[in-house]
């Protein structure tokens, strides 16, 4: 299959007269389209609920956008409830998953109302020193060790993930919330990342729908949500096919009403905390090649790095490249894309058959839309990039701007290196 930017070469040159690359660019349509598609796969369940992976793309306009499909937010630090309780996201509209939780993240959590979800047992009595008291909507998330056998790059070994409780110490923990004050329970696993099937939610249904069912019965709990978190993925490879999210929601509804339903708890409400999922395939990175090498191999360097977009250098992910106006060129050409780090892995395609690659050329690294522009970093003192919303009616907003030396030097209040800088 041929992937195809969400943006043409015309609407680029346009755009770059403005803004200079590189750039992040969000596709408003894909995004609206998406949203709803998700929202009615899940329209059977009258409580569900995503709650979108700030983590993902912790961008203001991107977030609210969402929030038109009733999205809540999905926080994993002080700074993203922050950012959520900013944008009028309030109180149980905001999911506070973390892990290794700070006690004043816990406490702010609890101040602006989020429901929290506790990673571990021990978070228990942490969490009851910090507040004094725990609260009565409190979920849990569970690790059910082994291995989860959906094929995954990341991570489909939850006996090697840092997150969850086991079995045991769930049980446990319900039993013990209950008596220190809890009544609303949540039951929350997040097993297997990117994955890039319709059979992924459905079967982590059947799990955690079985084992509420159980905890139920066996502590007495009142189970209000069961949260299947992220995990659905995209097609990041051409020849990969993009999942259904109506036959998900749908193969999750069938088991609902096989394993729930009949134990009496039709009321549970089914949320989920999507990031990639939502965002992914609705953003691009667009850079212009600035030099072209010739020594053991070729590369191109183009004027994006791996502080723009981790993910080729951090998880050798692959992200599609298209050389806008070479569409329907033959790929002929064997490149490595590279950023300009004083560092190897610095490399956005390692062997890529091309299309002849010319300096100035326009460069769309697909799939960006989450997990990209987030995991940024400033490396080598290099600084983010601007991010811009292409708009349903063709226009461009402007939803970031770049960074500028000033703020990469913010930090050092006292040094006078600042005062000259702009
Ligand atoms: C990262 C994360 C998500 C989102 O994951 P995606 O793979 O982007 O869907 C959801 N929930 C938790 C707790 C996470 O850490």
């Amino acid at each position: 299959m041929n992937k195809k930017p969400f943006v043409t070469l015309e609407q680029l040159e346009e755009i770059t007269k403005t803004y200079p690359t590189p750039f992040y660019l969000y596709d408003e349509k894909g995004i609206r389209e998406n949203a709803r598609a998700l929202k009615e796969a899940f329209a059977w369940n009258p409580g569900y609920k995503e709650y979108f992976a700030v983590k993902a793309t912790p961008n203001p306009f991107l977030i609210n956008i969402l929030r038109e499909y009733g999205c809540g937010c999905d926080c994993s630090s002080m700074t993203e409830l922050m950012l959520s309780h900013e944008l009028g996201v309030t109180g149980k509209d905001i999911m506070f998953s973390s892990n290794d939780t700070p006690a004043e993240e816990f406490a702010y959590a609890a101040k602006i109302g989020a429901i929290i979800n506790l990673d571990d047992y021990t978070h228990i009595e942490f969490l009851e020193k910090t507040l004094g008291y725990i609260p009565e909507t409190i979920s849990c998330r569970y690790n059910p060790g082994g291995i989860f056998q959906i094929s995954n790059d990341i991570m489909d070994n939850p006996g090697d993930a840092k997150y969850g409780m086991t079995t045991e110490q769930l049980f446990d923990a319900y039993r013990v919330l209950q008596a220190k004050g809890a009544k609303h329970l949540g039951l929350h696993a997040f097993l297997a990342s990117n994955t890039v099937t319709n059979e992924y939610y459905p079967m982590l249904a059947r799990v955690l729908f079985e084992l509420a069912v159980r905890l139920k019965k066996e502590t007495g709990a009142d189970i209000r949500f069961i949260n299947l978190s992220g995990g659905i993925g995209i097609p990041y490879r051409p020849d990969q096919e993009a999942n259904d999210i109506r036959v998900i929601g749908e193969g999750v509804r069938k088991v609902y009403e096989e394993v729930l339903v009949p134990a009496g708890m039709g009321d549970v409400a089914i949320y989920t905390e999507l990031g990639r999922f939502m965002m992914g395939p609705y953003g691009c990175l667009v850079t212009k090649a600035m030099h072209e090498k010739h020594t053991y191999k070729e590369y191109i360097g183009v004027d994006a790095c791996a502080v723009n977009l981790m993910r080729p250098a951090m998880y050798g992910a692959y992200h599609h490249i298209t050389v806008m106006g070479k569409e329907n060129a033959p790929c002929d050409h064997k490149y490595d894309v590279t950023g300009s780090l004083c560092e190897n892995n610095d490399k956005f395609a390692i062997d890529r058959e091309l299309p002849k690659i010319d300096i100035g050329d326009l460069l769309v690294i697909h799939d960006t839309g989450a997990h990209g522009y987030a995991m940024g970093y400033n490396y080598n003192g290099k600084l983010k990039s601007a991010e811009l919303l292409l708009k349903e009616d063709g226009g461009v907003q402007l939803i970031r701007r770049a960074e500028t030396p000033k703020d990469y030097f913010a930090t050092f209040d006292c040094f006078d290196i600042i005062k000259g800088l702009v």
